[in-house]
């Protein structure tokens, strides 16, 4: 609201005098023209033009960068400021606008849908993105989010190798195709192409898969790092063949330079918070990687190794110089019309799920992200000017605290759910009783949602409301259960009109979403990663997972802390209303008035 308040009355001005111009014009061009010397004319008609024309080019930044920081918490760059060094965070955090209140406003709060929300500027209702994988009715299976089997990696043996995938989501895919097709509704990099008639250069780049496709949106060129050949690969949506600036980058074969070598602290870990603390026993403790400083990387041949990089600072420092080689080769922001480009930082995330948000490794992890975000600025500032470039950073979720953690500060209502130990049998006899059917009700389980057998309903005849309810009733009943909440209640507004409700409705699309979504207690989820225990998992509508950053910079914007509430779905529509193009179809977002005052 403040936007419309401050803006309108400016705009107003702005519109009047330039329909004024434009109906005046053609008067004074044929009825008064002849009577004054040329010359006094044209500086007087070149001046009443000048804001409107000339003032509208020059404001256009040159390159949009939008850079996500997979998981990182909203207090966390605040938290462990006083290890950070200049340039990087503090550039941000002092020179920009820094929002210190954002929060997702849908349920689900995992990576493609975060992602997804950031490009698209709404929630997965209107995007389609509900999970980084959903059931597919149509294929009668699991989907992984931007699978596609219609394309294939540009790179032989460079798709997931299933057998040492730690990522479950990723290895639901059963096509090395990706594409941005299952998203719904257009991108801002979309809206850039279709306004800037196809001007626009359009990058995204991560190392996780689904960070890269969800920015470059349709019409962009995405750019991840495939764990199995230890390089940068694309699928044949976007290139035919690579340019060759990336097979050159390829052939260096930058990964391989970590090898025999280990993730170190930069400080003495007197300087950090949890420098006493690096040992911790619900630490993951990962194959050769270990849970105490130094970490090793291990040999190039060994079988984790390029695991092992993404669960470090390595990981966002080889996405830093793919960025850089990028902006450079492909001479991004060298003209007037504005580019785009995303960068991912994955590492983050990956260091979160394995040490927690409160560990000596996060904490570190947050200063070598400083570093590489420093590195970032200045490299842009060199090449096309820091002036000159609309900084937009946030992130796809949060991250909790691992219940280790917790107990330790002696808050006991924090535990791992433990889907194994789950006994079903209760639920399922009491179901058996009331319907005749059992455990056949249920077609897929993959957190948050649960899909129902609609065939074996149909088949009997239920009533298919009355089915969701008593099954959602029955989870209920489980302890650490918060809420099982019916589709269909949320259908026919049958639920409490709660923002939590309102977060599960946000997440709710028709052709994809479960019939029953699962909400656990604060701090309490699962931690089974497929096998690979984790010490924490984000994806709650609990403020920890939906808290995030949102920082405007660059383009000379007046410095702010800003503690009013936002929402992540504000960046974009605050770019496109920067840019003076239409938002993206599906925008809920508000425009930030602090970025577009000048
Ligand atoms: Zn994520
Ligand atoms: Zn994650």
């Amino acid at each position: 609201m403040r936007m419309f308040q401050q803006q309108v009355p400016r705009c107003l001005t702005a519109c009047l005098a330039n329909t004024k111009i434009k109906t005046e014009i053609p008067s004074v061009l044929f009825g008064r023209l002849l009577q004054f010397p040329l010359a006094a004319i044209i500086p007087a008609i070149a001046l009443l033009f000048v804001p409107g024309t000339s003032a509208w080019a020059g404001e256009q930044p040159k390159l949009v960068l939008q850079i996500t920081v997979d998981a990182l918490r909203g207090d966390l760059p605040d938290r462990f400021s006083s290890a950070l060094g200049n340039g990087g965070f503090r550039y941000l955090m002092e020179q920009g606008i820094h929002y210190t209140n954002a929060n997702y406003q849908h349920a689900n709060t995992e990576t493609i849908v975060g992602h997804v929300s950031l490009a698209t500027g709404t929630v997965p209702a209107a995007h389609g993105m509900v999970g980084n994988v959903w059931f597919d009715r149509e294929l009668g299976r699991i989907a992984y989010n931007i699978e596609d089997s219609r394309y294939h990696l540009l790179t032989a043996g460079a798709d997931v190798d299933k057998k040492n995938e730690i990522d479950p989501t990723q290895r639901t895919a059963k096509s090395d195709g990706r594409s941005p097709d299952n998203i719904l509704t257009s991108t801002l990099s979309d809206e850039m192409a279709i306004h800037f008639a196809g001007k626009s250069k359009i990058f995204a780049v991560s190392v996780k898969d689904r960070g890269a496709v969800s920015l470059a949106g349709h019409a962009g060129k995405a750019f991840w790092f495939s764990k199995a050949s230890g390089e940068f690969v694309t699928s044949n949506y976007y290139y035919q063949q690579y340019p060759d600036w990336v097979n050159d980058w390829n052939a260096r074969k930058p990964a391989q330079a970590y090898a025999d070598k280990a993730w170190e602290l930069t400080h003495e870990s007197s300087k950090y918070l949890f420098g006493n603390a690096d040992d911790r026993e619900y630490e993951t403790d990962f194959p050769g990687f270990g849970r105490t400083f130094p970490h090793a990387y291990g040999k190039a041949d060994d079988k984790y190794f390029t695991t092992r990089l993404t669960l470090s600072p390595a990981g966002d420092e080889l996405t830093l110089d793919f960025a850089k080689t990028l902006l450079d080769k492909e001479q991004l922001g060298q003209d007037e019309i504005p580019d785009f480009l995303a960068i991912s930082f994955s590492s983050t995330d990956y260091v979160g799920h394995i040490f927690g948000a409160s560990s000596l490794e996060i904490e570190d992890n947050l200063v070598r992200l400083d570093r590489t975000l420093a590195d970032l600025f200045a490299y842009i500032d060199k090449k096309i000017g820091l002036a000159n470039t609309l900084i937009a950073l946030s992130a796809d979720h949060g991250q909790p605290e691992v219940p280790g953690h917790l107990h330790d500060l002696g808050i006991d209502k924090a535990h791992y759910f433990d889907t194994k130990t789950l006994d079903k049998a209760p639920a399922i006899s009491a179901l058996k009783k009331q319907f005749g059917i059992g455990e056949e009700l249920v077609k897929a389980f993959f957190f948050p949602y649960l899909y129902l057998n609609h065939e074996v309903i149909r088949a009997k005849g239920l009533d298919h409301s009355t089915v969701e309810q008593a099954v959602a009733a029955e989870l209920m009943k489980f302890k650490g259960v918060a809420y099982a909440v019916s589709s269909m209640a949320l259908r026919e507004s049958n639920v409490p009109d709660t923002l939590l409700m309102r977060t599960i409705l946000h997440n709710f699309h028709p052709k994809r979403s479960g019939d029953i979504y699962l909400v656990f207690e604060p701090n309490i989820f699962i931690n089974d990663f497929d096998g690979l225990t984790v010490a924490s998992t984000h994806g709650s509508p609990w403020r920890y997972d939906t808290f995030v950053p949102v920082i405007f910079a660059g383009v000379g914007l007046k410095p702010a802390r800003v503690d009013r509430p936002v929402t992540p779905y504000d960046i974009s529509a605050t770019l496109a209303a920067y840019l003076k193009i239409k938002p993206p179809s599906g925008s809920i977002g508000i425009p930030l008035a602090e970025v577009l005052e000048k």
